[in-house]
């Protein structure tokens, strides 16, 4: 049997940057769009011959916005992926999606070439604080992009939401939610606002940020309280309307969790193609230059690299592990150490609402997880943030109020 993969692919541009944003994504002329279309491609077509020893299960192509990509080269992404990997029939393929960037003959066309899952950012159903994230769209335009989207034949859909915003308070976050729960997608994801270094929100709101962390009255933020009041509501109404929760921030209906997330947090080997993209391959992380144009340049000559080529020249040189498949793409790769393996299956499989099992901990690393981890589970146990049972291990109610102190626990 072959190996599985987890395909992403990223397109970083973007009508506008938001004003919260601190993802890869720009906005970017017809012709830098047409090189960087191109040198995906060639990207795609160089590891679908080194990869043939696997087959995707799920692809995922995100951004910025692929959707604003014109539909001829998402068409060409997609033939490219299809005739250079092995994808399995029944593999979820999602497309990220922003209103003001689709029309129905794109959505149509996405769904002709396999795409089976559509993921919109709605972020607000409030006109006033779409604006004020400085998102393209009013919620009129995502209303039909919804529309349009279920014509096309998409029987899958995410709906992104934010909480935590800007002026926004309990009522009004509840009014966005009832929104995204009357439409009846299959999945639902609310983050909260995190005010990131760099962006034009940092600017204006970094004191605000810090009182909200310190738990002080804030000004234009809602306060520490009234953001976990919106998490606590969020968990209640989406479960009174059929929702499960599966992770902290990701809720589906029966059947519709994300399978591409999942496999992020039980660590299966993904590659990532595109600007910036990370992959994580027998246990190698690898991330692609976050430089536009050196990316395009060196994508038309790619070519495999040595390991050893991303060691510094001071560190003793580890030895060569098995043929990588590192590439002059390639900002970085680093094996990713046996004690760095454990921490993230804890703190990454801990996000899940199923937790982590001893079993997959054996399996993993050949040994007990209580030969790791007796001490923090016993201790975390005792505080009732963590349930055991049955071979499983997952964070309580409490254990998902205070996922990041949960977390910290196995980062040593
Ligand atoms: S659409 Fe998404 S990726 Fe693009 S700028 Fe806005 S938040 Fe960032």
């Amino acid at each position: 049997m072959k190996k599985e993969l987890e395909l992403y692919l990223h397109t970083p541009f973007c009508v506008k940057k938001c004003s919260y944003c601190d993802f890869l994504s720009f906005p970017a002329d017809e012709q830098t769009q047409e090189a960087y279309v191109e040198a995906l491609l060639s990207e795609i077509a160089w590891y679908g011959n080194v990869m043939r020893d696997r087959e995707v299960t799920t692809l995922y192509i995100g951004g910025g916005t692929p959707t604003w990509l014109a539909q001829e080269q998402m068409d060409a992404i997609l033939n490219t992926l299809g005739e250079n990997f092995e994808i399995r029939r029944d593999a979820e393929v999602t497309i990220e999606c922003n209103p003001g960037t689709v029309t129905q003959s794109k959505l149509q066309s996405f769904r002709a070439a396999g795409v089976n899952r559509l993921s919109v950012g709605l972020q607000s159903a409030n006109d006033q604080e779409l604006k004020l994230l400085g998102r393209i769209h009013t919620y009129d335009q995502f209303i039909k992009t919804y529309e349009m989207a279920r014509n096309a034949g998409f029987s899958n859909i995410n709906v992104d939401l934010i909480s935590g915003l800007p002026y926004q308070n309990l009522e009004a976050f509840s009014k966005s939610l009832q929104s995204a729960v009357r439409l009846k997608p299959e999945h639902i994801s609310v983050y909260s606002l995190i005010i990131e270094k760099g962006t034009p929100f940092y600017e204006e709101y970094k004191f605000d940020a810090v009182r909200q962390q310190a738990g002080l009255p804030t000004e234009a933020l809602p306060s520490e309280d009234e953001v976990y009041r919106m998490f606590k509501m969020t968990q209640y109404e989406l479960k009174e309307a059929g929702y499960e929760q599966y992770e902290i921030s990701n809720f589906a209906r029966p059947g519709y969790a994300c399978r591409h997330n999942i496999g992020y947090w039980t660590r299966a080997d993904y590659l990532g193609l595109g600007l910036g993209a990370a992959s994580l391959i027998d246990n190698v992380r690898y991330s692609n230059t976050r430089e536009l144009y050196d990316y395009i340049r060196l994508a038309k000559e790619i070519k495999s690299v040595p390991l050893s080529h991303f060691q510094e020249e001071t560190e003793p040189k580890k030895p060569e592990p098995q043929q990588g498949i590192a590439t002059n793409l390639h900002a970085a790769a680093d094996p990713v150490s046996r004690k760095a393996q454990m921490e993230e299956f804890m703190f990454l499989g801990l996000r899940m609402n199923d937790g982590v099992t001893r079993a997959d901990f054996e399996r993993f690393f050949g040994m007990q997880i209580e030969a790791a981890y007796r001490k923090e589970i016993e201790e975390l146990k005792a505080q009732g943030l963590l349930t055991v049972s049955g071979g499983r291990i997952a964070l309580t109610d409490r254990g998902m109020d205070l996922a990041n102190y949960v977390m910290g626990k196995f980062l040593q």
